[in-house]
């Protein structure tokens, strides 16, 4: 078998188009633009690339953004009071702050100082625990988007065995929340695998959908899959590459040759579930919008 290629760039561009379109709809109505507040600690080159890829999505479906970039120095004090001031205004529907955070902060006391009606990056303990209970709630960007490419390829999850390599509160998490539930999105039975499991290959091989989330480049070569299995690959690493300008490329986490010998359904890297992650915030900032309005929606 060879894998059918997965095309997020293609999904992601038609759920901004219609994210475009909403925005539209949703300022005729006389609203207000939705606006994405986002927060930079420090200069790290990573971060400053997906912040300007986040912003230029903003741009492209007509959300309001701005970057408050803050020196690498600031206390955890000084920072709950900057997104204090951002959860008290009514100009500002989302708040993202952009991970990883230096040492010296806590991401889990920085992202429960955001206003949980606020979070569309779905981190915020009480989005994650709505997930967990089927309530309406901004789901993780990343598995959210995931589910958009099962949509849109009519790739069934129900009653499949989904296994989920990683375990991350961001991404592999919640894909296993939404996976597992039985009265919404997933539906699958489900295993979590993580840096503790012994037998890696003995969980893979036996996956009819498979994602991979560990950040680990090569993780999971061709003889760990079964044929026909469907492949999400999340991982984003760089590796030197002395045929590119920049020096290095980008892979995910599966050996791409081998594993899409034997999958039906793969993602490439870049290009599958990285545009989905954006488009995917671009939607959660605007429910923030409508939410704000009519609060009944965050009960
Ligand atoms: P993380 O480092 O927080 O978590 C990694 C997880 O993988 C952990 O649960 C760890 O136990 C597990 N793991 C590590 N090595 C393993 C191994 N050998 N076997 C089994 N499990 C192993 O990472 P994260 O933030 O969840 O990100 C994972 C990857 O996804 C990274 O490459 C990141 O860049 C990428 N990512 C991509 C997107 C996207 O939009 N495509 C979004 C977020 C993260």
């Amino acid at each position: 078998m060879s894998a059918k290629l997965i095309d997020g760039k293609k999904v992601a561009e038609s759920i901004r188009n219609q994210v475009r379109e909403d925005v539209i709809q949703w300022m005729d109505y006389g609203n207000r633009r939705p606006y994405l507040q986002v927060i930079q600690i420090g200069t790290d080159p990573g971060s400053t690339t997906y912040i300007g890829a986040k912003t230029k999505a903003c741009q492209d479906v007509g959300i309001g953004t701005g970057t408050d970039r803050l020196p690498d120095t600031i206390s955890a004090k000084e920072l709950k009071q900057i997104v204090k001031k951002y959860n008290e205004s009514n100009q500002i529907d989302g708040i993202l702050v952009q991970l990883p955070l230096p040492n010296h902060l806590s991401a889990h006391d920085v992202i429960e100082s955001i206003d949980y009606r606020k979070d569309v990056d779905g981190f915020h303990p009480m989005n994650v625990g709505r997930l967990a209970v089927d309530q309406p709630t901004f789901r993780s960007c990343t598995p959210a988007g995931i589910f958009e490419l099962f949509k849109y390829y009519s790739i069934q999850v129900k009653s499949k065995h989904a296994v989920v390599v990683g375990a991350s509160n961001i991404v592999g998490s919640p894909m296993a929340i939404m996976l597992s539930r039985e009265n919404s999105t997933g539906k699958a039975t489900t295993t979590i695998c993580h840096k503790f499991t012994k037998d890696l290959t003995q969980h893979t091989i036996s996956a009819d959908i498979l994602v991979v989330a560990a950040g680990q480049p090569n993780l999971i070569k061709g003889e760990m899959v079964k044929e026909g299995v469907v492949v999400i690959d999340v991982g984003i690493n760089r590796v030197a590459d002395e045929n590119s300008d920049k020096g290095y490329k980008l892979v995910g986490d599966c050996d791409f040759e081998s594993v899409s010998k034997k999958a039906s359904w793969i993602t490439p890297v870049p290009g599958g579930v990285g545009p989905m992650t954006v488009a995917m915030l671009m939607k959660n900032t605007l429910l923030a919008a409508k939410n704000s309005i009519y609060p009944e929606n965050n009960k």
